[in-house]
């Protein structure tokens, strides 16, 4: 903890989005980043904790005080590898992560919390920028075969995760492109597409085999799967959208959230569109059921 006395001097600062006015012309994300300074001084408000909260409520168990204090040190190497022990995406979380580790700072109590998600974000950033993530292929294969089902978050980080451990592992995902949710679910303004490229750029350098427009159970029998590979791990997401029924619910024009975040993100990617119709709310009032993410 670099600076004791940083919380009680420097306010919280947020990077903010772009102006309304640059931001129509684009499908780009609208959140900027902090210069570097500021990013530190940020980070320095972090308490350091008896008992990090921040900690537990980050689903992943993200060591906050550890790293922040290392930006408030500029040592971005060393923050980038303790995020990378909990983590392996936080250029993925510190995007699109609602942030429970914010809710649970306790300098939330009685002030703003710590710019954690952004920060996290940061370091990311600077991590990319300098060189600093490199593709980590095994030193020994185990000679195991692994297939992975999904390539959405769950299924990277599982491949990852296995890949490193020396086995071989190939990751079949239905669509055409990686990146399930993260690709197809969330609009290009919240995560570049080039944000999970880059990744799978890693991913591939590593070693993962990813096979695309392959469903398992249609193209390739589940069955022929077991038979041919040592372990089986399905991380295909949770695509069932869940209804409601109230009159009217048969009438034109309502359609699940998910069918229309994946549509105009394969129009944006200049896919074949894989549902029927086309969703467009031009010109038409638009109604909402729902107040989360989605
Ligand atoms: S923003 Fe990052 S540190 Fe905070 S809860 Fe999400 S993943 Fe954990």
């Amino acid at each position: 903890m670099g600076n004791p006395k940083a919380f009680m001097t420097i306010p919280r600062k947020e990077a903010g989005y772009r102006p309304v006015s640059e931001r129509i012309y684009d499908f780009g994300e609208v959140e900027q980043t902090l210069h570097r300074e500021d990013r530190k001084l940020q980070a320095s408000r972090c308490m350091d904790c008896g008992i990090p909260f921040c900690q537990w409520g980050c689903p992943l168990g993200n060591k906050m005080p550890e790293w922040q204090d290392l930006i408030y040190k500029g040592n971005w190497k060393k923050a980038i590898e303790i995020l990378h022990e909990t983590n392996n995406f936080p250029d993925f979380t510190g995007r699109i992560c609602p942030a429970p580790c914010e809710k649970s700072c306790v300098l939330s109590l009685h002030e703003a919390p710590v710019t954690i998600r952004e920060n996290e974000a940061a370091v990311t950033e600077v991590a990319f920028n300098e060189g600093l993530i490199k593709a980590q292929a095994p030193a020994h294969r185990t000679g195991r075969k692994v297939a992975v089902i999904g390539s959405g978050p769950a299924g990277m980080a599982a491949a990852q995760q296995l890949n490193r451990k020396g086995h071989h592992v190939t990751v079949f995902e239905k669509s055409r492109s990686v990146g399930g949710l993260l690709r197809y679910g969330i609009p290009n303004f919240k995560l570049a597409k080039n944000v999970i490229d880059r990744r799978l750029t890693q991913l591939i350098e590593e070693g993962i085999v990813f096979q695309t427009q392959t469903e398992i159970g249609k193209d390739i029998p589940g069955s022929r799967l077991l038979a041919d590979y040592d372990a089986v791990c399905i991380a295909i997401g949770a695509g069932h959208p869940r209804n409601i029924d109230p009159p009217g619910r048969d009438l034109k024009g309502i359609y699940f959230a998910m069918d229309f975040l994946s549509q105009e993100n394969e129009l944006l990617m200049e896919e074949e569109l894989t549902f029927s119709e086309k969703i467009s709310a031009r010109n038409k009032h638009v109604l909402v059921i729902g107040g989360g993410d989605t």
